[in-house]
C-alpha cells in the first residue's frame, strides 16, 4: 500500500499535547503509523513568535494525495488551529512532504491546493531532519536527491 511522510509543528499551548493528539487522529483517520520520529524544538519563523515542536510520521494509507489533505485539514481545524495570518502561531501545523505509491515510485502532484514533495522541504531543516529519521532514503525525484542528500546540502549551505 501507498505511504506518505507527514510533518508536524506546533507553537501554542501544550505542544506536545497537540502533536499527541494530532497523531491520534491521524492514526484513526488516515491510516496506521509505520514510523514516527523524535520531536524537535525549533525557532520560530515567519510571523510566528514562539518556538515550535517540529516531528515527522511514515504513515500508511489508502487516502488520495487530496482525500488526505482534506484529513489533515480537519483534523487542523478540530484541534482549534486558527489561520488569521500566514506563517503564524498554530496549535497545530500538517504537512503532506513526499508520497510513496504503491509500485514504491515517488509521483509529484501540482494542483491549485496541493504540491507534493512540500515546496519548501529542501529550505527547511526543520522539516527535513524529522523526515531524515523516518525516511532518509525517499527521493525528491524533481530535485533528484533522496531526503537524506538534501538534508546534507542544506547543513553545508546554510
Ligand atoms: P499552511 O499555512 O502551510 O498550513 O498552508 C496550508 C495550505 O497549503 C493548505 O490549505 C493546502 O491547500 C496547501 N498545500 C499545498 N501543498 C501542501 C502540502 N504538500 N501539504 C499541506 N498543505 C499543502
Amino acid at each position: 500500500m501507498q505511504e506518505y511522510v507527514l510533518a508536524l509543528g506546533a507553537n501554542l499551548g501544550d505542544r506536545e499535547y497537540y502533536i499527541g493528539q494530532a497523531i491520534e487522529a491521524i492514526r484513526t483517520s488516515c491510516g496506521p503509523i509505520l514510523r514516527q520520529s523524535r520531536l524537535l524544538e525549533t525557532e520560530a519563523m515567519g510571523a510566528a513568535d514562539r518556538p515550535f515542536l517540529n516531528g515527522a510520521l511514515v504513515i500508511q494509507s489508502p487516502l488520495t494525495p487530496a482525500a488526505l489533505l482534506q484529513e489533515l485539514l480537519q483534523i487542523e481545524k478540530n484541534l482549534g488551529r486558527t489561520r488569521e495570518t500566514r506563517w503564524g502561531n498554530r496549535t497545530i501545523d500538517l504537512d503532506i512532504i513526499l508520497w510513496k505509491d504503491e509500485r514504491g515510485d515517488f509521483p509529484s502532484v501540482k494542483t491549485p491546493t496541493l504540491t507534493i514533495p512540500h515546496p519548501e522541504l529542501h529550505k527547511r531543516l526543520f522539516v527535513l531532519e524529522p523526515a531524515v529519521e523516518v525516511a532518509a532514503d525517499w527521493r525528491h525525484e524533481e530535485k533528484q536527491r533522496t531526503l537524506a542528500e538534501l538534508l546534507r546540502e542544506k547543513q553545508k549551505s546554510g
